[in-house]
């Protein structure tokens, strides 16, 4: 039995798990991917978000949560999905897709998100999300369009030009962008109002291109707990109080998948950590009542 089971090791699972281990408890991360990490994973770019870090890649930030947690020995199940995650008297169980199954007396969701699709697949044509794909993509002279508002959508458009594409032109229903990367774009090549996709040819408005961007923002991505009965907000988020307290009692939601104010790496740790003092408040009550037992029992000793 461990004190509590964590689902993902990105930014947000993998400081829950330190700051429970710093606090004296057993934890154990489950993490899909064969390394910790998260979405840092599929950031080739400087972080320069990090007040403490200077001149890394989210790869290399993706490479030293994953080195940090190895060097405090706690345990980290890598490349083990997990499959459910269920209430049983005295805590969860959670039963990994290799048919592992894991008892702890709480639970962290911290499976972060995914990108939303839009009913889209990914091909050679369709690159869905922003990070690794789109950097290891060609767009020498080629004819994009960049689907989405939001800032993923303008800084991909300024990334696309400067890897020499022809044509790049956003398509927006609304636009969201923050005015750093609108003051970059001309407005010729952005389209505003709602457009139809034809993603074979592929074109959109009637208009052909070589390559589609996808990026229509992310959606929480937690299948394994289909049935437990969560308080979700309208998007799918996971509702919490100010502790990550979930509707559960003793189940945790951070980082996001939680849909903070601002989702990003120090954001998804600080969570981390007000779910571990959450847990340890929690997993301690008995014990700090012993001991005020055991003071007032030494007082009116003969
Ligand atoms: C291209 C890109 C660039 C970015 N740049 C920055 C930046 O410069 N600065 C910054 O602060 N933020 C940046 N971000 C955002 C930042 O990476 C995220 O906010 C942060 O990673 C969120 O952390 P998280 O732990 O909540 O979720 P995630 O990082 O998504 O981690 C969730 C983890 O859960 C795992 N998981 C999912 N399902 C399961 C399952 N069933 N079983 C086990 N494990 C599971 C996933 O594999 C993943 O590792 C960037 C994101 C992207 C995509």
């Amino acid at each position: 039995m461990f004190d509590a089971v964590i689902i993902g090791g990105g930014p947000a699972g993998a400081s829950c798990a330190l700051w429970l281990k710093m606090l004296g408890f057993r934890p154990c991360l489950i993490e899909r991917r064969s390394a910790l990490g998260g979405l840092q994973n599929d950031n080739p770019y400087p972080n320069e978000w990090i007040a403490s870090v200077m001149g890394k890649t989210g790869y290399e930030v993706a490479h030293d949560l994953d080195a940090h947690l190895t060097s405090h020995s706690i345990v980290c199940r890598r490349g083990e999905a997990v499959a459910s995650l269920e209430v049983v008297a005295g805590g969860f169980r959670v039963t990994t897709e290799n048919g592992a199954l894991i008892l702890a007396r709480t639970a962290v969701l911290a499976s972060g998100v995914r990108p939303v699709k839009g009913g889209l697949s990914a091909s050679e044509q369709v690159l869905i999300g922003p990070g690794r794909t789109m950097f290891n993509a060609a767009f020498e002279g080629q004819h994009v369009a960049i689907l989405g508002g939001g800032d993923n959508a303008f800084e991909n458009y300024i990334f696309v030009r400067k890897r020499g594409a022809t044509t790049v032109h956003i398509y927006a229903r609304t636009i969201r962008a923050r005015r750093e990367f609108l003051e970059k774009v001309p407005a010729s090549d952005v389209r505003l109002g709602p457009y139809a996709v034809e993603p074979e040819t592929p074109a959109v408005a009637d208009r052909a291109y070589d390559r589609l961007v996808v990026l229509y923002g992310w959606e929480p991505y937690l299948p394994y707990a289909r049935d437990l009965e969560l308080a979700r907000t309208p998007r799918g988020f996971v509702e919490t109080d100010a502790a990550c307290q979930t509707s559960i009692p003793n189940l945790y939601a951070i980082g996001e998948l939680a849909q903070r104010m601002h989702p990003c790496c120090v954001t998804s740790m600080a969570d981390g950590i007000v779910a571990a003092k959450a847990i340890q408040r929690t997993l301690e009550e008995d014990a700090v009542a012993r001991f005020v037992d055991r003071v007032r029992g030494a007082v009116t000793a003969p």
